[in-house]
């Protein structure tokens, strides 16, 4: 854990208790702060209170005598409209941070100089960020991985010098960390999402943008006309910008060709990693991510050697794109994560044959923006509620089963595969929609397939566990 020590003796209240809050507040208490916590949730405030930690409506406090309040980021900050705490807070002229502005603070107090790689994005956040911290940890590097991806950052080890902090941040975190300032920031791409949370698209980038002008070396996906004008904006300020491109060369910073990673810099272009045969960086999308991760090791120190030797071992994370098992020709691919249509389009252009299985509780529009990828689909294998709608939009274009539940589809998808003679062939579930009909959410799917594959005669896993390794 990471005593909050800079608000020691000080009056803090928080708002928020589910996932970080608690975290946090046991981190102000720690360091010394005179804490008070609330959440709408009476359980969760019975459950701080039994810890020892002061509860009270905070309603009911005197605002004017707090230092600071702390808000969890799932409360709404500003859009569609504040909380009520955060009006609160405002009328009474009291600064509304996050446990990300919490832990920039200590580390400002205690190890200034410890590398901080922060990263935000619309798509490809949880990739790079496991990515990065897979490439320090493998180059024997003490690192701490957390943020949005699921750790807490104050349940980290305390900064100190020579200790690497890798931290996926949402915007919300980011619009709760005024002082923002990693040694290397990420900006991987911007497109609309959230919108409910933020308002308008300018809303949203700006949000974003705040992360890397706050870096020492900016590090910018410049594929969508956002983030192109966001690094042109903070080059001007006086920041030191890395540009990404997985689309096209640039005159200096890192682009995918192919699979290759070539590093253009003072007129040369010289190739800095190959992306070919990593199942787990496959795919245009993972090169952006790859490109982008290698950008901020190199800006801590790491050498292109260790840089290369992390993609190579990189495990991938659990439900995304992530190879499971081999059988002969075929490979199974958990994508559960994929929980819309949009979600399945990476995993679908990654493979040229795919035995595919989808399905689940179908989400508007159900998978007519597939339709590109239906010549790569050899069979699917329709499972869930929206199976019949799926069918529907296959129709005479793509050969499909309606198999009902996952277990089913595993076991078909597989024979066929088994039987395909045309080259290697993908056997993967990408459900392009939600798990809640058959399965408490989506990484419980996935860990369903990965134990139907498992059960698979002549199989062998590539992950180790039974569900597999983040
Ligand atoms: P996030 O943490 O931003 O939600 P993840 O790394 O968990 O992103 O990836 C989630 C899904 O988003 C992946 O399964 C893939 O389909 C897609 N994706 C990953 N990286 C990118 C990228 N750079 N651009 C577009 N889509 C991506």
């Amino acid at each position: 854990m990471i005593p909050v020590t800079t608000l020691a003796g000080k009056k803090v209240a928080l708002f928020g208790l589910g996932g970080s809050g608690l975290a946090t507040a046991r981190a102000l208490v720690a360091g010394g702060a005179d804490v008070i916590v609330w959440d709408d949730n009476p359980d969760s405030v019975a459950k701080a209170g039994a810890e020892g930690i002061a509860t009270a409506d905070l309603r009911t406090i005197d605002w004017a005598s707090q230092s600071l309040f702390v808000l969890s980021p799932g409360v709404p900050l500003t859009h569609p409209k504040p909380h009520w705490t955060v009006d609160l807070a405002r009328g009474a002229g009291v600064d509304i941070v996050g446990d990300v502005e919490l832990f920039v603070r200590e580390r400002r107090a205690h190890a200034p100089d410890c590398p901080f790689i922060a990263i935000t994005g619309t798509n490809g956040k949880s990739t790079t960020t496991a990515l990065i911290a897979h490439i320090l940890k493998t180059s024997g590097r003490d690192t701490q991985l957390g943020g949005n991806i699921g750790t807490a950052v104050l349940t980290l080890d305390p900064p100190k010098a020579q200790r690497f902090y890798v931290v996926e941040c949402s915007s919300y975190q980011i619009d709760l960390a005024p002082t923002l300032n990693p040694s290397a920031g990420i900006l991987l791409n911007l497109t609309p999402d959230h919108l409910d949370r933020h308002g308008t698209m300018q809303h949203y980038a700006d949000v974003k943008e705040r992360l890397v002008a706050g870096s020492d070396t900016a590090i910018v996906g410049v594929d969508d006309s956002h983030c192109e004008m966001i690094a042109d904006r903070v080059e001007r300020a006086g920041t030191k910008v890395v540009r990404i491109s997985r689309r096209h060369p640039l005159a200096d910073g890192i682009y995918a060709e192919g699979t290759k990673l070539i590093h253009a810099t003072n007129g040369a272009a010289l190739p800095l990693a190959d992306l070919d045969g990593i199942q787990t960086l496959r795919g245009s999308h993972n090169a952006q991510n790859a490109a982008a991760a290698v950008a901020a090791c190199l800006a801590v120190g790491v050498s292109a050697d260790e840089i290369r030797a992390g993609l190579a071992s990189f495990p991938g994370l659990k439900h995304r794109m992530q190879p499971v098992g081999m059988r002969r020709n075929a490979v199974f691919v958990n994508d559960s994560k994929a929980t819309n249509a949009d979600a399945a389009a990476p995993a679908l252009s990654s493979y040229d044959r795919i035995y595919w299985i989808a399905g689940g509780l179908p989400k508007s529009g159900g998978i007519t923006t597939l339709a590109p990828f239906f010549p790569r689909i050899a069979k699917a294998y329709l499972i869930g509620e929206a199976a019949a709608e799926f069918a529907a939009t296959l129709g005479e274009a793509v050969p499909y089963e309606i198999s009902g539940t996952l277990e089913r589809a595993v076991a078909h998808a597989a024979a066929d595969a088994e039987k395909d003679e045309t080259g290697p062939v993908a056997v993967m579930l990408s459900p392009a929609c939600a798990s809640f009909d058959q399965y408490k959410n989506f990484e419980v799917r996935g860990d369903a397939f990965v134990s139907h594959v498992a059960a698979l005669d002549g199989i062998t896993m590539l992950i180790g566990s039974a569900t597999g390794d983040k």
